[in-house]
């Protein structure tokens, strides 16, 4: 570190900004590198949001993460998007390039390289939980990354739907909504199965409504829910015999990348992970 110069500056955009890991993490890949990097996490309020990114483009910032409640209504501050935000019409990652501000998404790739860890989702059956914003990034992404076919399981039958229109008509990839209005049986064939629901946020004992007899050894079972990561589901998962995912892996791969695009440093996801982990109690 230079010390006396900042060289780079990002942060975070969001309400209620405290307790996010993502700060940690993130500082800590700048402190492994010797980056000349600060990651700043700002309190902005819906309002204020319009202000906060003028501010970041007349003080040069590298870029910004957005999260809660702002990953959608930042698109109408920035001047471009990557293709993949354009289909999933959230933005997760700001990068100034070229004097413009460009609006990523690193979730659900962050989601993809985490899977890719266990396995190539290229030709796989992919069933997915849920269709908010964490579930929309992963079927996309997923999806642009060759799985063969989505399957979207939601109560909400307007979301899931919906969901699953995004995908076919933005990536090419067949997908299907299911509505979920029963313990959710996995059918045969299915290679994936994503918990994109916040269901076990916060509890490790409660579990989405899943025929847990379904389950086997030849799935690969993943959960975007990073607090607790052990969640009930994944613990079921593993007893049955199937290869499991947890959240941190996620959360960690849309924080590298974010740091790879601000920084054109591919950070150390170890050294984030331990941080992330270390951030969250863990
Ligand atoms: P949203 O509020 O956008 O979506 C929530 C989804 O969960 C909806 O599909 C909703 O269904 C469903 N849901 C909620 N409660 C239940 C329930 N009891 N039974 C069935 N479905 C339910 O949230 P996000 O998509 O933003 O976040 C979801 C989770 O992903 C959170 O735990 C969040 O922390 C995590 N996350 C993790 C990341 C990571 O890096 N690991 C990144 C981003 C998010 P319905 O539409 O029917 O209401």
């Amino acid at each position: 570190m230079s010390g006396a110069f900042v060289g780079i500056h990002t942060g975070s955009f969001s309400t209620p900004a405290a307790g996010n890991p993502t700060v940690v993490m993130v500082e800590a890949a700048y402190r492994h590198h010797g980056i000349d990097a600060r990651y700043l996490n700002c309190e902005v309020g819906p309002g204020d949001l319009g202000d906060a990114v003028s501010g970041a483009r007349a003080m040069g910032w590298a870029g910004f993460n957005c999260s809660l409640p702002h990953k959608v209504a930042v698109i109408d501050h920035l001047d471009l998007l990557s293709e993949s935000a354009e289909v999933i019409g959230a933005v997760n990652t700001v990068v100034a390039t070229d004097g413009d501000l460009v609006g990523h998404n690193t979730d659900g790739q962050g989601f993809v390289t985490s899977l890719r860890t266990v396995i190539d989702p290229r030709g796989l059956q992919v069933v997915l939980l849920g269709a908010g914003g964490a579930a929309r990034a992963v079927a996309v992404e997923t999806a642009l990354a060759g799985a063969s076919s989505i399957t979207v399981v939601n109560r909400n039958e307007r979301r899931g739907a919906e969901l699953a229109r995004v995908v076919t008509e933005g990536t090419g990839v067949e997908a299907r909504f299911v509505p979920w209005d029963r313990p959710f049986e996995v059918p045969g064939g299915v290679d994936v199965l994503v918990n994109a629901t916040s269901v076990g946020y916060g509890d490790a004992d409660v579990l989405p409504e899943v025929d847990l007899a379904s389950l086997h050894g030849g799935l690969v079972v993943a959960d975007v829910v990073v607090s607790p990561p052990r969640t009930a589901l994944l613990r079921a998962a593993s007893a049955a015999g199937a290869t499991v995912l947890d959240g941190l892996g996620m959360l960690v791969g849309q924080g590298a990348l974010a740091v790879q695009l601000w920084t054109g440093v591919e950070p150390d996801r170890e050294v984030m992970r331990a941080a992330a982990a270390d951030a969250l109690g863990l």
